[in-house]
């Protein structure tokens, strides 16, 4: 499970590949042929993630105010990149752990076997 979020990795089979962007799904496993595309994750732990990012962001600019006191550009480049970075990241590990827990509680909408009549 922690495997799958931290690099991608197929619930079923565990081959790389579970992402086709930054942060967006492959349709399908290129091994096994999980269908990702039927699971849905959304963009649930966005909000949550960016919080936290941007708390950590914060106390690290004050920490480096206090105790280095740099130039403002230093900002930029230091905890610029870093905070993207470390929210697409974060973004990718919660949702792939997300599907993977999906994955393991078979959770998902309902598909009804009595076909409705018209
Ligand atoms: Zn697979």
């Amino acid at each position: 499970m922690l495997a799958v979020a931290a690099l991608g990795l197929c619930p079923r089979c565990g081959a790389r590949g579970l992402f086709a962007g930054l942060a967006s799904f492959a349709p399908r496993c290129a091994r096994c042929g999980l269908d990702f595309s039927s699971f849905n994750v959304g963009d649930g732990p966005a909000a949550f993630l960016t919080l936290l990012v941007g708390a950590l962001a914060c106390v690290i600019a004050g920490w480096m105010a206090l105790a280095l006191d740099p130039p403002w550009w230093v900002y930029v480049i230091t905890l610029g990149p870093a905070t993207l970075a470390l929210i697409v990241w974060g973004l990718r590990a919660g949702k792939a752990a997300l599907l993977a827990a999906e994955y393991r509680r078979h959770a998902g909408e309902h598909v009804s076997k009595h076909r409705a009549e018209p």
